[in-house]
């Protein structure tokens, strides 16, 4: 849709809040604007906070002179509101010389639209206005879907490396600065390629979305959880010491054993192993943290898995 198309089908009908003490001009402008809109009105600007908080307007038109607290005010109230400030407002006035027109565009209006009101200009500006809106909210979600598409992996929904490493570092810098500790956890599948080989790479796929429910389930919403390659995660718990992130390792590992994961007509088990690092002394990087952790990941492989390693060598 571009802006000099008609709105096109299907897009939802748009809310528009006239905030205006005369009751003759919110007949008028409601007539012009029901076809477009669905219309709400307030007579004093006081009201007009509360009903663009519970209708959530597309759009408020906004008169300037009204006997209790002026248009202009009830616009810089909503820019304050945090609920509100993202709501475009214009303003319809008699006042029409260029410094009212000043303030109120100073003041965050879209529009400024004089009285008398002529039908044909003020239906042109709204409708211009809401479908700005239209296409500003559209953009935003179509945003909000990249970002999600670039940080997330898309089996598990979990982070994915290269965001998992952003958040290691802010993790780092914020451990430093507030002199807290620090402890990463290194999760692996043990013999993940015979599930794939025994049961398919489907059943293989839902092993690791169980994986991470489990995980999501024990975790608090602090820790960061970031699928670091195939079968490999990484878990990052602040203001957490090695000897508490062990407890978490084993109530992890402990859970993960007891889950039977059943796909088609088929069940089974898993178990993984876990290797464990807390940052140490200054010196000591994000990457040195992760490396110690991979290594105590091997030394709970060469144990046997279904177990949980300790690194305890710092720095
Ligand atoms: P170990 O106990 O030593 O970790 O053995 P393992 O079999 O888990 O390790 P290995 O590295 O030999 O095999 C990992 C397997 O993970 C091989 C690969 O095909 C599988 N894999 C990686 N990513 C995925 C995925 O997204 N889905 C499925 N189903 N399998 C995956
Ligand atoms: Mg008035
Ligand atoms: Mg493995
Ligand atoms: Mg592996």
């Amino acid at each position: 849709m571009t802006l000099n198309e008609p709105m096109s089908e299907g897009v939802p009908r748009q809310r528009i809040l006239i905030v205006d003490d005369s009751i003759t001009t919110i007949r008028l402008l409601a007539d012009l604007l029901s076809d477009m809109a669905e219309v709400f009105f307030v007579t004093d600007g006081r009201e007009a906070l509360s009903k663009a908080e519970e209708v959530s307007p597309a759009l408020i038109l906004l008169d300037v002179e009204m006997p209790e607290i002026s248009g202009y005010e009830v616009g810089r109230m909503l820019k304050q509101n945090p609920v509100t400030a993202n709501i475009p407002f214009l303003f319809i006035t008699a006042r029409s010389d260029g410094e009212d027109e000043e303030k109120g565009l100073r003041l965050g209006a879209v529009d400024y639209i004089s009285k008398p009101i002529l039908p044909a200009v003020v239906c042109a500006r709204v409708q211009l206005q809401l479908k700005l809106q239209y296409m500003t909210e559209q953009l935003r979600k179509a945003n909000a879907n990249l970002q999600q598409l670039a940080n997330r992996d898309s089996l598990t929904d979990v982070f994915n490396r290269r965001r998992f490493m952003e958040l290691a570092n802010s993790s780092y810098a914020l451990s430093r600065r507030s002199s807290t500790p620090l402890s990463l956890i290194m999760l692996d599948v043990d013999h993940f390629k015979q599930i794939n080989d025994s049961y398919g790479h489907d059943s293989g796929d839902i092993t690791l979305i169980e994986l991470v429910a489990v995980c999501n389930d024990v975790l608090r919403e602090v820790d960061v959880l970031g699928r670091i390659g195939g079968e490999e995660f990484a878990i990052l718990l602040p203001d957490t010491e090695q000897h508490g992130a062990y407890s978490v390792a084993e109530r992890l590992r402990k859970k993960i054993a007891d889950i039977s994961i059943s796909y088609e007509d088929q069940q089974f088990g898993i178990t993984v192993s876990m290797g464990i690092a807390e940052l140490g002394e200054e010196g000591d990087t994000v990457h040195h943290l992760m490396k110690r952790a991979d290594d105590a990941l091997y030394q709970a492989k060469r144990e046997g898995r279904n177990s949980v390693s300790v690194c305890d060598v710092e720095g």
